[in-house]
């Protein structure tokens, strides 16, 4: 049975540069029977860096071993995990960045050279006998052949001697309207659900050009038409995404006040008084909010703040019908 996680890089929609460079690093490693060579995933939440990664390990037959950077806070938890590995398997850290730098540093010779060091402090029988503390020794062990795919959805704050190591970076775009459709077509019928392409393509046109989104919002459209015994058509979507009071270009209310909000205060607004005023953290607001109003051309970051555009205004001029 099909999974609505795509499981093979044929599967996979979209993203077509990088889907294009795994196929020919699994195909080269598949070959050598060697490791797939260190990857950073870069782009921005639901993009598909973890489905990804969880390809190239089943492409290539390799168990996967999943963890995220803000869980490694000591260097010997990341060495620990590193001395487990079994030959050619895939070790995925998500928010690669969020790792301390002292963590982060036993990776570069991992990444280098396949080796960890390891601090011995053991005393002899004898030694201890003498009550002689041994002077710790490093010593570097032997790693077998892995495969590090690093994600990050800030690749800013990924180090430059960590970057450096990387063999390749892959950075996930937004998705176009297009793959979107096909990739609520595809998730559909893994549901058992026969959509019409037309209705594919307004759930993509509400999905803020991410396939998380896509697939969460089709989702809804499921629960919706089969909780209220209707088919899956434009009027099933115009309610249901009312009811989660996201509108036909896929801003949610939250985004409608923060537009509001500039316009009414008619001069750049700082990051920080946009967090106070909308209840939003500062990641939020960055990483979830502003990049789809920037790409529907709603809103600017310009020097001394955040400003709306000359389009925003039109789009308040005119009452707004959600869902229409
Ligand atoms: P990320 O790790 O970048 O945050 P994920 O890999 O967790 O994103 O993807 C989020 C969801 O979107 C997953 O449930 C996955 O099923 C779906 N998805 C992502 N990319 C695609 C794609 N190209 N085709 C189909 N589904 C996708």
């Amino acid at each position: 049975m099909e999974s609505i996680r795509p499981s093979s890089l044929q599967d996979f929609i979209g993203q077509e540069r990088v889907r294009k460079v795994l196929q020919i690093l699994c195909r080269s490693a598949k070959a050598k029977g060697a490791a797939v060579s260190h990857a950073l995933l870069s782009g921005p939440p639901g993009l598909g860096k973890t489905t990804l990664a969880r390809i190239v390990a089943n492409e290539m037959r390799s168990r996967l071993v999943e963890t995220i950077g803000g869980n490694l806070q000591t260097p010997e938890q990341l060495s620990g995990l590193l001395r487990s590995l079994k030959p050619l398997d895939v070790l995925f850290i998500d928010e690669i960045h969020a790792m301390p730098r002292s963590v982060e540093e036993i990776l570069y010779p991992a990444m280098e050279d396949g080796t960890v060091s390891i601090v011995k402090t053991e005393s002899s029988d004898f030694m201890k006998a003498l009550g002689v503390q041994a002077k710790p020794a490093t010593e570097m062990v032997a790693l077998p052949p892995f495969t590090l795919l690093g994600a990050s959805t800030m690749s800013g704050l990924v180090s430059s001697p960590l970057r450096s190591r990387f063999a390749h970076e892959l950075i996930l775009e937004p998705y176009s309207h297009d793959d979107l459709a096909r990739i609520v077509l595809r998730a559909s019928r893994t549901m058992g659900v026969e959509l019409n392409p037309g209705i594919a393509m307004e759930v993509a046109r509400r999905s803020r050009s991410t396939a998380r989104i896509a697939v969460g919002h089709l989702r809804w459209l499921i629960e919706y038409s089969s909780g209220l015994g209707v088919a899956p058509d434009i009027n099933a979507v115009q309610d249901a995404f009312a009811m989660r009071d996201v509108d036909a270009c896929g801003l949610t209310g939250q985004d409608r006040r923060y537009l509001e909000m500039l316009i009414l205060a008619g001069q750049p607004l700082g990051l920080a008084s946009v967090s106070a005023a909308l209840n939003e953290t500062v990641e939020t607001i960055e990483q979830a909010m502003e990049p789809h109003l920037i790409r529907e051309g709603l809103l600017r970051r310009a020097p001394r703040g955040r400003v709306a555009t000359e389009r925003a205004r039109e789009m308040f001029a005119t009452p707004q019908e959600v869902g229409s």
